[in-house]
């Protein structure tokens, strides 16, 4: 059984004139190992559906299965621990804190937790090091690259060892070069911790790189080219 079963998720948001029905039967698994991109114009229900999975928004018909079990079964606090431990995400922002040093950033999901071990400490330096950032460590977001940022952010995605790295538009702010070097150590970091990888987005370059391509269009994921 593929870790992430996904069945027949549809979603509609409530609106003042008709509901807005974004999904409308999305069906996918993956297994550990696998990457997969979902493909779509801007307002195509990318970002919906990857929050879905994500467990951070609830669907509104369909099931979505994560390690056996139904996130959304879960009381708040479990699933907060759920994600936490199993679910890494990079959005098109980077969102690290500007107060932070690169490293304090990368520790952050560690401190939800309760307190960093030493153990974390040697996992967000040596994944800093894994995405070139080893010689930035104390530096502040602002004293560093728009690249460099969204390197920090996917290592602050992977430092609990998640099973599930989810990502929208993580190229998205980027200059070309930069994209090509964070695609690229995406799909390498997918291989080496093997991980699931999902990447939504709309650039093509991006979703070039994975191994299998979908795309929404009115509501339904279709093979993409
Ligand atoms: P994408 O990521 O592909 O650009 P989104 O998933 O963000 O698309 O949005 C898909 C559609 O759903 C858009 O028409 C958007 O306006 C609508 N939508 C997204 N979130 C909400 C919300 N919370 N309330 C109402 N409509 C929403
Ligand atoms: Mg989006």
């Amino acid at each position: 059984m593929p870790d992430l079963v996904v069945r027949d998720l549809t979603k509609t948001f409530p609106s003042r004139s008709d509901p807005v029905e974004v999904l409308r039967g999305v069906s996918l698994s993956l297994s550990a190992g696998e990457n997969l991109a979902v493909l779509g114009p801007s307002g195509s229900g990318k970002s919906t559906l990857l929050y879905i999975i994500g467990t951070l928004d609830e669907p509104t018909a369909g099931t979505v299965e994560l390690f056996g079990e139904n996130p959304f079964a879960l009381s708040e606090p479990e699933l907060a621990r759920f994600r936490n431990e199993r679910i890494g995400f990079v959005f098109q922002d980077h969102h690290l804190l500007p107060q932070c040093t690169v490293l304090e950033n990368v520790l952050l999901p560690t401190i939800a937790r309760g307190a960093s071990s030493p153990a974390h400490d040697v996992r967000a330096r040596k994944l800093l090091d894994r995405v070139g950032l080893g010689h930035r460590l104390d530096h502040r977001p602002a004293e560093i690259s728009g690249g460099e940022r969204q390197r920090a952010a996917i290592a602050r995605a992977l430092v609990l060892s998640p099973r599930l790295l989810l990502t929208d538009e993580p190229t998205g702010n980027l200059d070309r070069a930069s994209a090509d070097a964070v695609g690229a150590l995406l799909l390498d970091l997918q291989r080496q911790e093997n991980l699931m990888l999902l990447v939504v987005t709309h650039s093509q370059p991006l979703a070039g790189r994975m191994s299998r391509r979908l795309e929404l269009s009115e509501g339904k994921l279709i093979p993409a080219l």
